[in-house]
């Protein structure tokens, strides 16, 4: 095999974790880093909830990928399509293969349209969006602003999916949005949840259930949508445990989320656990891949049990770091990820709750003068204007 270049670490995706993940390690010293990433323009995803919500606009969520690329680090502008963990190499969808020391795999998630009946054929048109494509999200908001009475659909699919909260955070912006127009009481609002609770942290999911009691929001629980017909405007709900809700729905408005799952091509290479979801199997504390130690992975791609955001990802990438490092100059890993999650619920067009938390789902709270289990003003201006700031000036530079 003819090897086209050779780096030292090579990172594949160069999303919100491998860009973080570059620009660590530039500043810990390393001065071979390179960046395989086919897309030209980054996004910072977590703004597309409040995008669908008519609180922000779309282009502030995306930037050039030239403009966040540390300089330092070279960019390979190329999809990488094949894994060869014993001769260390990655190929491109054109042919070239790069060796490395060390790999970082992070090419984030995959969204599964046709995993739910109809919906790859509905969405996009006749009231069906969705907040998880940056070009579906000001749609979102267009549907929802011409909605006055009817029907509206809000779902979460099954199974792992980036950011958990957000199928319901956009239910309470659309909600709020209704209520100040005076349409609310127009409206069925809809909340389809595969899930027992609204949130798997009992006193979260406490102050959730009288956030959906404030609008009149039906919730289903334990029930998932399995079937979209865009022509008739009906959802089929299917129950998935005990105490779920079998039927149809009809809507005027339906906020979509896909299924997800590891890129397919990641579930068929040698870094797969193999099993449905097929992401990179990684030791959830070390981040390290279970059967070859030079390579390490992170974010929405890793099998790690994590709820899967960015806010982890600021967690993971220093633990990734420093366990490179190890690797490479021989020491022992030490350096370990808690599980660390934050998941920003947005309540009302001014109000959020912050939960965080690790893999025993015990709280974390970076600001414990607020309770964490409640919606908060001071929160809801975080996640507009500071988060977004931190996001493109210090975690994407690898200072945070
Ligand atoms: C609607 C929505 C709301 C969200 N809200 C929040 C929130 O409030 N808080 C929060 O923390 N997180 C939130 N998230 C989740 C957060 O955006 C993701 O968890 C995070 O971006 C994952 O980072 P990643 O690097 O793993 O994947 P991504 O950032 O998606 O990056 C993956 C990169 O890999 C590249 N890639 C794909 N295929 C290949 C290939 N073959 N070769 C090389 N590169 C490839 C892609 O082009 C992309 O640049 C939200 C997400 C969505 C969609």
């Amino acid at each position: 095999m003819t090897i086209t270049a050779k780096h030292q670490i090579l990172i594949v995706g160069g999303g919100t974790a491998g860009i973080t993940v570059a620009a660590r390690l530039l500043r810990k010293g390393y001065t071979d880093v390179a960046v395989i990433e086919p897309s030209d323009q980054h996004y910072y995803q977590p703004l597309w909830t409040l995008v669908g919500g008519g609180q922000a606009k779309a282009a502030t969520t995306a930037r050039p990928e030239s403009s966040v690329m540390p300089s330092g680090a070279t960019w390979i502008r190329k999809a990488a399509s094949v894994f060869d963990p014993n001769a260390n190499t990655v190929t491109c969808a054109d042919g070239a293969t790069y060796e490395y020391d060390a790999l970082v795999v992070c090419p984030g998630i995959q969204l599964d349209w046709n995993r739910t009946d109809g919906l790859a054929e509905a969405v996009g048109h006749n009231g069906v969006s969705s907040n998880y494509r940056f070009d579906l999200a000001p749609r979102t908001w267009d549907f929802i602003r011409e909605t006055r009475s009817g029907s509206a659909v809000f779902m979460m699919p099954s199974g792992p999916i980036k950011c958990g909260g957000a199928p319901q955070k956009i239910a309470y912006l659309a909600s709020d949005y209704w209520r100040k127009q005076g349409v609310l009481d127009k409206i069925d609002v809809h909340l389809v949840l595969p899930t027992p609770r609204a949130f798997g942290i009992p006193a979260i999911a406490d102050n959730l259930d009288k956030v959906i009691a404030g609008y009149g929001i039906q919730l289903h629980t334990m029930s998932e949508v399995t079937a979209v017909d865009g022509d008739s405007k009906k959802v089929t709900l299917t129950a998935v445990g005990e105490g779920g809700t079998d039927g149809t729905l009809a809507y005027d408005v339906l906020h979509a989320v896909p299924r997800q799952s590891a890129p397919d091509w990641i579930k068929t290479s040698p870094l797969s656990t193999g099993d449905d979801n097929g992401y990179v199997e990684l030791d959830k504390f070390t981040l390290q891949h279970v059967r070859y130690p030079n390579v390490f992975g992170l974010g929405d791609a890793g099998s790690t049990p994590n709820s899967k955001t960015g806010a982890a990802i600021r967690k993971q990438a220093p633990v990734v770091v420093e366990n490179i490092d190890a690797f490479l100059t021989g020491r022992p890993l030490q350096a370990r990820y808690d599980g660390y999650s934050s998941c920003p619920i947005v309540t009302s067009s001014h109000d959020m709750l912050l939960a965080e938390f690790d893999y025993d789902m015990k709280l974390e709270p970076s600001f414990p003068i607020l309770d964490p289990t409640k919606p908060h003003r001071p929160y809801w201006y975080m996640k507009k204007y500071g988060l977004p700031w931190l996001y493109w000036n210090l975690m994407l530079k690898g200072l945070v």
